[in-house]
């Protein structure tokens, strides 16, 4: 987005109606309570820089929509998602983390200290911003595929696979992601349906022809799911011929949704830099965004692995990167470098600074 239409309108221009005398300021404002916020609430709390989280609308972030979650590490036999991003919660609360309800609803972040607005009516300040609002699959909108969210039903191939050896599964899609996750079930499933609604992959060439020459994978073309069947799990799924209108059962155990995700960024893309999907794009290696003193991590920058284990790395990150900015410019709130840190190194806004 250029400079000039990220000029006062639509956040700003709502902000400037709501007056911030007398409102909250805090050192580190983090956004969201997934994986990644409530790391980067852990770090940043243990660094004593008393950071104020907002939940959102989705409190714990995606892994509360699943069950088992077999991949994070130091759970050797797994761990259920919620109870998973409670055990977050608690650790973060106990060094200190305010955890609060709330949606941050607009922002200006033109300067620190940075303007926010919690559910359209609370202003607050902040001197640096952790933005972790991660990023929504899109699912096909039925009743039962929600239903059977995490009872069968999953938007990460990578995540849930393993839970379907020597059954069938479906793809929806027709793109790269859809060709990856179906070649990566291939590794556990007895035979991958990919289920698309032309006669034609988006998919690049080389991903067309790495699935369509695997003899697990079948493409069933023109064709969409109108249906998720099954009572506690998924045992089948009810498809349609677009072009024929010809109804017909599949008998899968698992329906892998590949439609691509949105990230949740929408209320700060007027100010930050994003990929056309709405990523933000971080400088590589670091946590900064375009604007310094605001940060970002998770899936609402990551649309590669999108994993747990990778959106607490990067919270992490954003709160070593929060933290040293707050330091360098000894603003209010910054305190000593953690345990462990390297105040000799130097921060990814060196390089900001430099570049002017
Ligand atoms: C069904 C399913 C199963 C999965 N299984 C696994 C698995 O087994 N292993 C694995 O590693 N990964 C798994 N994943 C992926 C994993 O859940 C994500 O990679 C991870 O949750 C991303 O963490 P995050 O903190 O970036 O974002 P999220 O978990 O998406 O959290 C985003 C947070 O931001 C908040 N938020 C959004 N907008 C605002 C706003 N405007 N103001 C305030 N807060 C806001 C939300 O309420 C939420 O708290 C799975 C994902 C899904 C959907």
């Amino acid at each position: 987005m250029s400079d000039e239409s990220r000029s006062a309108e639509t956040s700003a221009a709502r902000l400037d109606s709501i007056s911030f005398m007398g409102a909250e300021h805090h050192p580190v404002v983090i956004v969201g309570t997934g994986p990644a916020g409530l790391t980067a609430a852990l770090y940043s709390a243990r660094a004593r820089l008393a950071p104020v989280v907002y939940r959102g609308p989705q409190p714990g972030g995606q892994l509360l929509t699943t069950t088992d979650v077999e991949n994070y590490p130091g759970f050797p036999e797994g761990v259920l998602g919620p109870d998973l991003m409670m055990k977050f919660e608690e650790q973060a609360s106990r060094f200190g983390a305010d955890l609060r309800y709330g949606t941050i609803t607009a922002v200006d972040l033109s300067t620190p200290p940075f303007r926010l607005l919690v559910d359209d009516v609370t202003p607050i300040t902040a001197d640096t911003v952790i933005i972790s609002t991660g990023a929504s699959a899109r699912y096909l909108g039925l009743e039962n595929e929600q239903r059977l969210l995490g009872h069968g039903v999953s938007a990460c191939a990578t995540c849930d696979g393993a839970f379907f050896p020597d059954v069938e599964v479906a793809v929806v899609g027709g793109g790269d992601t859809a060709m990856e996750e179906a070649l990566f079930l291939t590794r556990f499933a007895s035979r991958v349906h990919i289920i698309h609604r032309r006669d034609e992959l988006r998919a690049s060439r080389i991903m067309q022809d790495r699935a369509l020459s695997n003899d697990k994978i079948e493409v069933i073309w023109d064709t969409v799911v109108v249906d998720v069947l099954g009572e506690a799990e998924v045992e089948g799924i009810r498809i349609r011929n677009v072009k024929s209108g010809d109804t017909a059962e599949l008998a899968v155990r698992g329906l892998f949704l590949a439609i691509g995700h949105n990230p949740n960024t929408e209320v700060f893309r007027e100010w930050l830099d994003t990929d056309e999907i709405g990523y933000i794009r971080t400088r590589p290696g670091s946590t900064a965004t375009n604007v310094p003193g605001v940060f970002a991590c998770g899936d609402a920058q990551d649309s590669v692995y999108r994993q747990a284990v990778t959106a607490a790395g990067t919270g992490c990150m954003a709160a070593i990167d929060a933290e040293r900015w707050l330091a360098e410019r000894e603003m209010p709130g910054a305190t000593a470098l953690p345990a462990g840190a390297d105040a000799s190194r130097p921060s990814a806004f060196d390089a900001v600074d430099q570049a002017g």
